[in-house]
């Protein structure tokens, strides 16, 4: 019950304890170290001195670590999702599917730890440059510094830990307040995969101050952070020159054009927008669907969303559970009340029971409410009607953020004209914005972020670029 920190390689207990709770049950699941600048430094200097031999450590050695961590993962995935089910309230199938992709993850950063290639140069393409032979090698930048949120507590910290062992760094991760067990149990895992001691430190504790001393401690060479936009740029500006991934928030958007089949869409869009409560970065916040098919599109979505099981994170039949916290449950009722009194329709739910909300569809919402230009990050979608296809895309353009939009369209030059328009990181033809797989480049635009993860992306910016030139003349 009571946790430690992982730290060179030994489990260390704190000073400072907290409770953590289950945010459905509320019920206390473990005590938590809550580390104090001391123990952070600590966690520094343990992965500043594994620096030397993590670069130096061949690739196949980083990847055949990375392929125990998937065996160790699959051997123990039923643990890993209840882990997931009861610190984040996530329903035990999604929970399941995020070690799925966990394992996933993990797998291509093995895989990509054997790629990391660097080109030939032709220098005598430039006047000077005759009797010289270039070429460009990658090197491993350091101590990365990863701090990740509550809503992917296994796959977003493996999109940090993987490409960062994979490029031969060392990591200092400070997991989400709410979800710290999952990397814990990932510690566990690494030890057991061979990892050398200090290439991985995990600090628990709140994020004002372990991310605060990682982010500013010179020692540190890249800071990714997935997490709120309010969080992310205060870390780019107190980051000086180090390199700086950041994976924010979102408000995305699909548009649904008149000559689509509405039935074949409908069960997609709905767990688009409700997988997770509506917890995901890339959660479906705002459909625009043309006129001709709106009044259809509304009846079946809200009839398919009324079927949606709520409850239990653990019962197997769950679909919606609990928000991460009480907060988030009052401010969403807040948000939905603000968007009644500006003249939007609650076509559904709208209510609470405890910390659930239950799901709740918002039509004709206007673009200033906060349910259509904040990120919601709860179980809220808006449906709202559009005449053209211009329209759409101002509407969804129409934002601070721009992670991955959708365009449901069976006109090729309406889909190639989406993919233009759109001004966002990823456009999704034929699919919702949620849409991901673990090897795709993935990041935003505008408030959304900097950088792109996807383990070959993440492993160029965990990487410096050392140009060599041979002078033969
Ligand atoms: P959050 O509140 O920003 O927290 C993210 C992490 O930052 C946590 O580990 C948190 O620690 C830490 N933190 C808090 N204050 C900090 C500070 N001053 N300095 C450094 N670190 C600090 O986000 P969240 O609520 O966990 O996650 C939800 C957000 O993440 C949403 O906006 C969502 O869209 C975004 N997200 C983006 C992606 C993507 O790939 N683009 C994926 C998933 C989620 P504590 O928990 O201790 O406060």
């Amino acid at each position: 019950m009571k946790k430690k920190f992982f730290i060179n390689g030994e489990w260390i207990e704190g000073n400072h304890y907290q409770p953590l709770k289950s945010p459905y049950s509320e019920e206390v699941i473990a005590e938590i170290p809550q580390a104090s600048e001391k123990e952070v430094d600590q966690a520094i200097e343990a992965a500043d001195k594994a620096r030397e031999v993590m670069a130096k450590m061949p690739a196949h050695k980083r990847a055949a670590i990375l392929e125990n961590l998937v065996r160790l993962t699959e051997e123990r995935a039923a643990e890993a999702a209840e882990i997931i089910a009861k610190e984040a309230a996530k329903p035990i199938t999604t929970a399941k599917a995020e070690v799925e992709r966990t394992i996933a993850t993990y797998k291509f950063a093995a895989e990509e730890a054997k790629r990391i290639y660097g080109e030939t140069l032709p220098l005598d393409a430039a006047q000077g440059g005759e009797g010289r032979v270039a070429y460009t090698v990658r090197e491993p930048l350091g101590i990365v510094a990863a701090i990740t949120p509550f809503n992917f507590p296994m796959n977003l910290v493996a999109h940090k830990v993987g490409p960062a062992l994979a490029a031969g760094n060392t990591i200092v991760l400070k997991p989400a307040s709410q979800t710290p067990l999952s990397s814990l149990f990932l510690g566990e895992l690494l030890e057991a995969a061979g990892l050398p001691k200090g290439a991985i430190n995990i600090v628990t504790g709140s994020g004002r101050v372990v991310g605060e001393k990682i982010t500013t401690d010179d020692r540190v060479s890249v800071v990714t952070f997935t997490g709120s936009p309010a969080v992310g740029i205060g870390i780019r500006n107190k980051a000086g020159l180090k390199r700086v991934i950041l994976e924010l928030g979102s408000n995305s958007a699909v548009i649904v054009d008149k000559n689509v089949e509405i039935d074949k869409i409908i069960s997609r869009c709905v767990t688009g927008a409700f997988s997770f409560q509506g917890q995901v970065c890339i959660s479906l916040q705002r459909i625009y669907v043309h006129e001709e098919v709106y009044e259809s599109f509304v009846e079946r979505f809200v009839e398919q969303t009324s079927q949606l099981k709520i409850g239990d994170p653990l019962h197997p039949t769950t679909d919606v559970s609990a928000l991460i916290t009480r907060n988030d449950v009052e401010r969403s009722l807040a948000w939905i009340e603000e968007a009644k009194e500006g003249g939007a329709k609650v076509a559904l739910g709208g209510k609470a029971e405890g910390n659930v909300l239950y799901p709740t569809v918002i039509l004709e919402a206007d673009s200033s409410l906060k349910v259509s230009c904040q990120e919601v990050f709860a179980p809220i979608v808006l449906i709202n009607k559009i005449q053209s296809m211009e329209e759409a895309y101002q509407f969804v353009n129409d934002s601070r953020y721009g992670l991955q939009a959708g365009i449901y369209t069976n006109d090729v030059f309406t889909a190639l004209e989406a993919s233009e328009k759109l001004h966002v990181g990823g456009v999704m033809i034929n699919d919702i914005p949620t849409f991901r797989v673990d090897h795709m480049p993935y990041g935003g635009v505008k408030e959304s972020g900097l950088g792109r993860e996807g383990i070959k992306y993440t492993i160029e910016e965990m990487t410096e670029l050392k140009l060599i030139v041979w002078n033969k003349n």
